[in-house]
């Protein structure tokens, strides 16, 4: 089975074969029911957290394992080639790493341990309806009134954020900052039982269980000690974890990538509209070889990003945004070639590829565009000027 993919080494050899014995008691099978019910995959995320797949890099003193970067993305892999991309795996080993460096320690020590647990469920809202790509242009503000902020604004395509207890918050602190027109970034934990918080479903389809949402403040309170970072300094704080994501992500793509080719050999393995199986054609084969390779070389890039992401090498960065690129790229190409090989059952629900296809496609322009990745090795690998 090529979803069998070998370890990186001994420590993820053994998280691999836990996780893949844990992920059989669900299968594809569970994670579609989900996604086609429009309901969260509680019962795997609970199982999830009660193994310590969640939140495993943190600490132990704030929950965690302590556990390597690589063995974080090694669970995030096998989730992917098992067929259950959890969007949530990946908003939520963004933020923990984010909160447990930088919180006051009695609000990391308060907020992290339940998150880990599962007992309560964690969202992360940076997307506003004029501000994706661009951050920096956001408008939800958070004004400070004595022990308090004062929250206003709306957030969009936030994940899970109707039943999320947590909302992992970047907004501005309403002083447009004179650099560049870039408004501050301010960090904060907010309840989402809060007054004046409410929630809009939005009608998108990326292929995973997760709905999206906007979110509306309308003069929330949330506590001063529940700022993550420093006020309106937060953005160092959000960044240095921009490459954690870059290597979940393109681990993925790896992995939906792999499970897709995999779906395109079984059935070619048997479909045989001429009397042998379309397996035997080149030009069956060819594209589905093509893009196995080309995944691989991005997993291998993949671990070289993690290493020195992990070892705070600043050539990580250009290795994390490289392995996104390629990953998804690649992930996209065969989902495609997959229904290309399923002909007219490629498109049908019993063959299950176009939500496979849907999340291939969000990953390469979401949670960054793939443009923006080239502009960043442009200009901080090559050294040309920037060019937005
Ligand atoms: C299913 C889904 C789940 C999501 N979950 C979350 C979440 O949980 N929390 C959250 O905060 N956000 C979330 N997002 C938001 C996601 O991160 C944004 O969609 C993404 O950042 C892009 O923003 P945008 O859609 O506004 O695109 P825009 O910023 O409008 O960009 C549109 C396109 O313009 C091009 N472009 C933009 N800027 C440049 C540039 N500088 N150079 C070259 N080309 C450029 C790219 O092709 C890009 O795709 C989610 C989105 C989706 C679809």
């Amino acid at each position: 089975m090529i979803t069998d993919v070998a370890p990186w080494g001994e420590s993820d050899h053994l998280v691999r074969e836990a996780v893949r014995s844990l992920l059989r008691r669900y299968g594809r099978s569970y994670f579609l029911d989900c996604y086609r019910k429009g309901r969260e995959p509680e019962a795997l995320w609970h199982d999830l957290c009660k193994a310590g797949y969640v939140g495993a890099g943190v600490p132990e003193h704030l929950g965690g394992a302590g556990s390597s970067l690589e063995t974080v993305i090694a669970v995030g892999e096998e989730l992917a080639l098992a067929g259950m991309p959890l969007l949530s795996f990946i908003m939520t080993e963004l933020c923990l790493p984010v909160l447990a460096r930088n919180a006051l320690p009695e609000t990391a020590a308060r907020l992290l341990p339940p998150i880990i647990t599962g007992d309560r469920r964690l969202a992360f809202a940076i997307t506003e309806p004029d501000a994706g790509t661009n951050s920096f242009a956001m408008r939800t503000t958070a004004i400070r009134s004595g022990p308090e902020y004062i929250v206003s604004g709306r957030k969009r395509w936030i994940s899970s954020a109707g039943d999320a207890d947590d909302l992992f918050l970047v907004c501005t602190d309403g002083e447009p900052s004179r650099r560049e027109g870039r408004r501050p970034i301010t960090i904060l934990m907010v309840d989402m039982r809060s007054p004046g918080i409410s929630t809009e479903v939005l009608s998108a389809d990326a292929g995973t269980p997760e709905r999206q949402y906007d979110v509306i403040f309308d003069n929330v309170r949330v506590p001063t000690e529940n700022l993550v970072g420093a006020e309106a300094d937060g953005a160092a704080a959000l960044f240095a974890s921009l490459n954690t994501e870059r290597v979940l992500i393109a681990a993925f793509a790896y992995g939906v990538g792999v499970h897709c080719i995999s779906r395109a050999v079984d059935y070619a393995r048997e479909r045989a509209p001429f009397g042998a199986p379309i397996g035997g054609y080149q030009a069956v084969q060819h594209p589905l070889a093509a893009c196995w390779a080309e995944l691989t070389a991005a997993r291998a890039l993949n671990r070289d990003a993690i290493s020195a992401v992990e070892r705070s090498d600043p050539r990580g960065a250009g290795l994390a945004n490289a392995a996104k690129w390629l990953a998804s790229e690649a992930a996209n190409r065969a989902a495609d070639h997959a229904i290309q090989v399923h002909g007219g059952n490629g498109i049908t629900d019993e063959y299950d590829l176009i939500p496979l296809w849907r999340t291939t496609r969000l990953m390469r322009f979401a949670p960054i565009n793939n443009e923006m990745v080239l502009n960043q090795i442009g200009q901080h690998v090559l050294g040309l000027p920037k060019s937005y």
